[in-house]
């Protein structure tokens, strides 16, 4: 089905109707003042070398050599949201590809440019810190700025250590890249007979669409031929692998953490603690995906239930119908709970052009919110009127009132947000919109099929699929620190267990499952997906505070989008009401689920 829509003719950009595309003027008015700003940027980068040096004279020095590095910072990411943006709604226009191509230059020599002084600024002890904020009181305002840095002063080598591994960079991530050209450049992939008996050549895209298949033999035809590939590069994948995990495990000894874990972490200001209490949390919870599996046996009708049927639809295909202008509705009803100042700030979103709405030809896939200090919170979209749009248009609205209201409560240098809060905001949103809908239709049993359908696979695909992983990245770090040789062996037979464990034993584990590990892109992240399922547990805790609480509720989870970056992520949350260094945002997460998967096996 989707497959046959890719195809079809999609207008060109001149003729989309101006009122479904962004506003960009509101940027630049026009491409000359884009190059004004260009212009300036790289004028300041001689300024910005020139400064190298001067951070231990004065304080006054350190404030200036700050405010100017900040001031072309701002600017330069003006510059470079107007280039993506332009480049990403038609992206065959040379103009717009070399503007792109420039601003990502730009920001590569300003990089170079100011490389100096992080580590100028770790020659500065605390005590002439503390001089210093007595002699300027201005520097205060950037105090958390420069903490952050300075938090990572027991883990920085000497400098020629530092040098050296700052120059071998590229051979340390040889793993990673490696992975990333097998895997989307040199692996071929043999085709599959689709629903319509037509020839699909399988790639990753086609795959997870070929998954959700209503069709039996289409899905198991994709899942064999897929892992047959994987199969024949499995020794080689687990190469790919335990390079970049040894590359991790080296750097967090080097630099004196305990564990690669640890060192990935505190690059985010988390503690480990929060990846624990998720493992662990998760593990006590299992029972629930056993009965989520066995409630999938018994509506699929299957003698038994394989991993090739995890992804198909419970409700059919057919999903219920909402136009832009319906869902522009639907969202704003069911924000309304944030009250008046959040939903007029979402009005202004609506009314002013924020979102690219439509596919057009050469329009980049997929959505999201983007954006700047200095611009608005803009949106891309390629809608199609289905459910899933519906809850794309509320989650990047729910991360673009994030970075509004971060812009308007904080200064430039914490009016940004770290990865690990970001998912946050959109998947609150996500939330009150599936507690909206359960309410309004609560006397139609086809929709609540739908949206609790839709639910039950977001959570399981989040919190426990990506706990799986994170669970599996920390112990093939742990095996390879204690000095185990991480064999494709070695890994299938762990992962084997390790999804046995998760789906229990209502799913045959197919002996392909074993080689899941060897084609999963981000095992190359560093301990990145565990932040997925933190983050939608307490965005599912978050959701129901604000609609079944009262105003206080709403009230702190305001002051953690306006929060931004002026705090660390662990306390931001805090802001919200939300202790994720403690289980119970995940155990109220879990109780959620539970209510909901009741309730869906009651409809059936
Ligand atoms: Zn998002």
């Amino acid at each position: 089905m989707s497959l046959m829509a890719e195809t079809k003719q999609l207008p060109l950009r001149k003729d989309v109707p101006v009122e479904l595309t962004w506003d960009l003027t509101t940027i630049y008015q026009t491409d000359s003042e884009f190059e004004t700003d260009y212009q300036a940027v790289e004028n300041d980068l001689t300024a910005l070398q020139q400064l190298s040096g001067t951070l231990g004279k004065s304080a006054a020095d350190l404030l200036k050599a700050t405010e100017a590095l900040l001031a072309a910072s701002r600017k330069l990411e003006k510059v470079y949201v107007y280039a993506q943006l332009k480049n990403d709604q038609d992206t065959s226009q040379d103009r717009y590809q070399a503007m792109y191509a420039r601003s990502q230059s730009l920001a590569a020599r300003f990089g170079a440019a100011v490389a100096w002084f992080d580590p100028e600024l770790l020659t500065l002890s605390p005590k002439q810190m503390a001089d210093y904020y007595q002699q300027e009181p201005k520097l205060k305002a950037y105090q958390r700025l420069y903490d952050q840095t300075f938090a990572k002063r027991e883990h920085i080598l000497n400098h020629d250590v530092e040098e050296v591994l700052a120059g071998a960079d590229d051979i340390f991530s040889s793993g990673e890249k490696t992975f990333g050209i097998l895997d989307n450049t040199d692996l071929s992939f043999p085709s599959v007979t689709d629903e319509n008996g037509n020839q699909v050549q399988l790639s990753q895209g086609v795959y997870s669409i070929l998954l959700e298949s209503a069709d039996r033999t289409v899905r198991k035809e994709a899942f064999q031929k897929l892992y047959q590939v994987y199969q024949q590069f499995q020794h080689t994948l687990a190469s790919t692998l335990t390079t970049n995990v040894k590359n991790h495990n080296f750097k967090a000894r080097l630099r004196g953490y305990h564990s690669a874990l640890e060192a990935a972490l505190s690059a985010n200001e988390v503690p480990v603690k929060v990846y624990d209490n998720l493992i662990t949390e998760v593990n006590r919870h299992l029972d629930l995906l056993h009965r989520y599996v066995a409630l999938r046996k018994r509506i699929l009708g299957v003698d038994e239930l394989h991993m090739y049927d995890l992804y198909t639809s419970l409700v059919g295909e057919k999903s219920p119908q909402y136009t832009f202008d319906e869902s522009k509705k639907v969202a704003l009803d069911a924000l309304q709970v944030m009250g008046p100042e959040y939903v007029s700030h979402v009005k202004e979103e609506f009314n002013n052009r924020w979102i690219d709405v439509v596919e057009n030809r050469y329009k980049r896939s997929g959505g999201y919110s983007s954006g700047t200090y200095d611009t608005n919170p803009f949106i891309l979209l390629n809608w199609q009127n289905n459910l899933d749009n519906l809850y794309t248009l509320i989650h990047e609205t729910g991360h673009s009132m994030h970075s509004y209201y971060a812009s308007h409560h904080q200064p430039y240098q914490y009016g940004d947000y770290s990865i690990f809060v970001a998912e946050i905001a959109s998947t609150t949103n996500e939330n009150i919109l599936t507690d909206y809908l359960l309410d309004k239709y609560k006397d139609d049993q086809n929709m609540k099929r739908h949206i609790l359908n839709y639910y039950l696979d977001g959570f399981k695909g989040t919190v426990f699929r990506q706990t799986q992983f994170a669970e599996f990245e920390q112990y093939i770090h742990e095996q390879d620190a204690k000095g185990q040789p991480l064999t494709a062996n070695f890994l299938d037979d762990y992962y084997r267990q390790l999804n046995q464990k998760y789906y229990g034993d209502g799913v045959v584990s197919d002996e392909q499952i074993s080689l899941e590990w060897s084609r999963i892109p981000h095992f190359y992240y560093n301990f990145y997906v565990y932040q997925y399922a933190t983050g939608f547990a307490a965005a599912s805790t978050l959701a129901d505070k604000i609609v079944n609480g009262g105003q206080a509720d709403v009230d702190r989870y305001l002051n953690y989008l306006k929060s931004g970056s002026s705090d660390t992520p662990i306390n931001v949350m805090k802001k919200a009401g939300v202790d994720m260094t403690q289980p119970d945002y995940l155990t109220r997460a879990f109780k959620i689920f539970e209510e909901r998967l009741d309730e869906f096996e009651k409809l059936f």
